[in-house]
């Protein structure tokens, strides 16, 4: 069965074109069948599928005219019943400091409904440039600073969704190997401009584990979308029991969304943590496979004013993450209309830092990215939507 059914639209008008489903997102099993479909012999199709996977993921192929290895023949039946289409791409906005966000529509659950959004973020730093996926659209989890939480789960996405995060990102940043170059690996890491991929965007990965976990599997594999397992994180809010499982079937780098370090304040602000207190969590970091100094889990805490940001608290952190390989990031809280917390003040947060940094561990404060195009943490496709809401009121 092939999972990625999407239209293919126009990308001009977003009008739907033809109801084919696209390769994007397919495994090599999966492309193995759709050769099977179209009566290629059984003995040419594993190298078929190695000519198609990388002009899909290796070259980023957008037509199937460009895979000059196939023949015209097969090109012609390949694109009579399937097609590339990416997610759609409903707006693309770039920050003054380079950050660029893009609102992407999902297929509809039916043709002709409207399709839900997400939103993916790019992020480029001095030396390396982090690509911010979703996903899931909403998130069943409710956590109480974050904007996704109020939002009711809509649904998971596919594996082609959030593959095509990637490769829209790629497209638009022209982070694909040049048309006239005839190296078939891709771009070579060092001069990629996307260099890191987080699970950091809208939804918890761990509640959507197969798509997540095949989806990686593509943005891992070495002659395709090729990024190591090192610049992949996936953040979670504490599913405990997937995280052995995510070790032993994609085993990428992990960060933790702890933001509190008693039980009393992390059921609040992590309801999940009634199910799987800070104990079981933090048990399960330890087990997490092949940590070591080299390879370090990030326990992200959210700087809420006056709630989690005492020295104290700082203290406790430190004691509490004590033989884990950790990173500790401190996340400025980014508000949004009707949140009940402020974000902590500077001095706080440097003060916080400081105790931190003096335990030996490098906690880098998370420097707000992109605020002018809000492309901040737990605020993504909400609050483009009020922002529409409002240019459209203001227009009328
Ligand atoms: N669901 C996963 C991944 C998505 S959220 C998780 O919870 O880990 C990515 C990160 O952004 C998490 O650490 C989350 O706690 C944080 N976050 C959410 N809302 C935020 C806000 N308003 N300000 C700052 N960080 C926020
Ligand atoms: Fe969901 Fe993560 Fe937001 Fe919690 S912080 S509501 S798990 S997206």
């Amino acid at each position: 069965m092939l999972r990625a059914r999407r239209l293919c639209y126009d990308a001009g008008t977003m009008n739907a074109l033809l109801d084919k489903p696209s390769l994007v997102g397919l495994g090599r099993g999966e492309l193995a069948q759709v050769f099977a479909r179209l009566d290629v012999p059984e003995k040419a199709r594993a190298m078929r599928v190695a000519q198609l996977w990388n002009w899909l993921y290796a070259r980023g192929a957008t037509a199937f005219d460009q895979m000059t290895v196939l023949s015209k023949d097969l090109r012609a039946q390949l694109g009579e019943h399937y097609c590339l289409a990416r997610p759609d791409i409903v707006s693309e906005q770039v920050s003054a400091d380079g950050t660029r966000k893009w609102l992407l529509r999902l297929a509809p659950a039916a043709p002709g409904a409207g399709g839900p959004e997400v939103e993916t973020v790019y992020i480029p730093e001095e030396t390396r440039g982090t690509l911010c996926i979703s996903s899931q659209v909403g998130c069943t989890l409710n956590c109480s600073f974050c904007h996704t939480g109020t939002q009711p789960l809509v649904r998971n996405l596919t594996p082609g969704e959030i593959v095509g995060q990637i490769m829209v990102a790629r497209d638009r940043i022209g982070d694909w190997p040049g048309a006239e170059a005839d190296d078939p690996r891709g771009l070579p890491e060092s001069e990629r401009k996307i260099t890191n991929i987080v699970l950091m965007g809208m939804g918890e990965p761990l509640y959507n584990f197969e798509h997540v976990r095949d989806a990686m599997g593509i943005a891992s594999a070495s002659d395709g979308l090729a990024f190591s397992k090192r610049r992949i994180t996936l953040s979670t809010s504490g599913v405990v029991p997937e995280i052995p499982r995510w070790g032993a079937e994609a085993n990428t780098m992990l960060a933790i969304s702890l933001h509190g370090v008693r039980d009393e304040l992390r059921n609040e602000l992590v309801p999940i943590n009634r199910k799987w207190p800070i104990a079981e969590l933090l048990e399960a970091c330890r087990q997490y496979p092949s940590l070591s100094n080299a390879k370090r889990i990030t326990f992200e805490y959210v700087m809420l004013k006056g709630v989690n940001d005492s020295i104290a608290e700082a203290k406790d952190l430190v004691r509490l993450l004590k033989g884990i390989p950790a990173k500790i990031n401190l996340i400025p809280f980014n508000p949004w209309p009707g949140a009940p917390y402020e974000c902590s003040d500077w001095e706080q947060i440097e003060t916080f830092a400081e105790v931190v940094n003096r335990a030996g561990y490098a906690s880098p404060v998370r420097s707000p990215r992109g605020r002018d195009i809000m492309a901040a943490c737990g605020q993504l496709k909400s609050a483009s939507l009020k922002q529409r809401a409002r240019v459209a009121a203001t227009a009328k």
